[in-house]
């Protein structure tokens, strides 16, 4: 669904982000993208929604380039969860998860049942479905809802960079093995970004294993990479 076909990313300071690579992520797929900091990770995944631009080769969605897209269309399609989410701080709980389908005009009735649905999904305590603002809320907590805001819409493609590494190890454990059961449920295209070799390998169906320097060293089944 996803080819790298020939990408690479040389920033304009002479960085080489990311080594020209090739590389196929099928539909439903979760792949893991694991290596040290500055492996060139975070640049890989953002040239899938075009906050980065290669320059060399393309990104392919189902066959067609995504540099000919429209990228606000393009961005509509796909969830993006960083290690600190960002939620809006004024807006509780519920409109922050409320907000991308409000902008796009879907009314309170369906509004409201989709975030009672995610909320669920996402195994957001019933306490908190109430008027409960970011604040009040744990670093998992948040998460929680970064995740079940980048879903709001259904996306076909979930991009997630870090997304539990500022949540405490207990929390984090059981962030990951809930991730593990949505993606499971809801067969999203997921590429994931950690340097967490156990988490890549827990949560992976394949494991993207990236060196400084921006190169792909394999991309295998976990299995595989663990016993290497
Ligand atoms: P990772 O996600 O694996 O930590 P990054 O993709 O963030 O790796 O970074 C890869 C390399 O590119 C690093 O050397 C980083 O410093 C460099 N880099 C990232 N963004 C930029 C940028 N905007 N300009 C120049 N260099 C950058
Ligand atoms: P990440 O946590 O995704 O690896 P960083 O914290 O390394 O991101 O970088 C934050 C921002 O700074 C990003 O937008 C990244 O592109 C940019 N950046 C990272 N390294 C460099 C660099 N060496 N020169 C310029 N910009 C950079």
């Amino acid at each position: 669904m996803i080819r790298f076909d020939g990408v690479g990313k040389t920033y304009a300071d002479g960085t080489v982000a990311v080594e020209r690579l090739d590389l196929d992520v099928a539909e439903h797929e979760l792949l893991t993208l694991v290596g040290p900091s500055g492996s060139g990770k975070s640049t890989l995944l953002r040239m899938v929604n075009r906050l980065v631009e290669p320059t060399t080769g393309r990104v392919l969605v189902d066959g067609s380039d995504i540099a000919t897209q429209d990228e606000v269309e393009l961005r509509r399609g796909m969830g993006y969860v960083i290690q600190h989410v960002g939620l809006f701080p004024h807006r509780t709980v519920s409109q922050n998860i409320a907000t991308v389908p409000r902008l796009l005009g879907w009314d309170r009735r369906r509004t409201a049942a989709r975030v009672e649905e995610l909320l669920t999904l996402v195994r957001l305590d019933p306490a908190l479905h109430g008027p409960r603002y970011p604040h009040e809320l744990s670093g998992g907590q948040r998460q929680r809802v970064g995740v079940a805001r980048a879903l709001a819409t259904n996306p076909r493609v979930m991009l997630m960079d870090e997304p539990f590494g500022a949540v405490d190890p207990e929390g984090r454990r059981s962030l990951q093995e809930e991730f593990g059961r949505i993606h499971d449920e809801l067969g999203t295209t997921v590429l994931l970004v950690t340097h967490d070799i156990d988490e890549a390998v827990l949560l992976g169906d394949r494991v993207a294993v990236f060196s400084q320097g921006g190169r792909l060293e394999q991309v295998a089944p976990p299995v595989t990479v663990l016993t290497r």
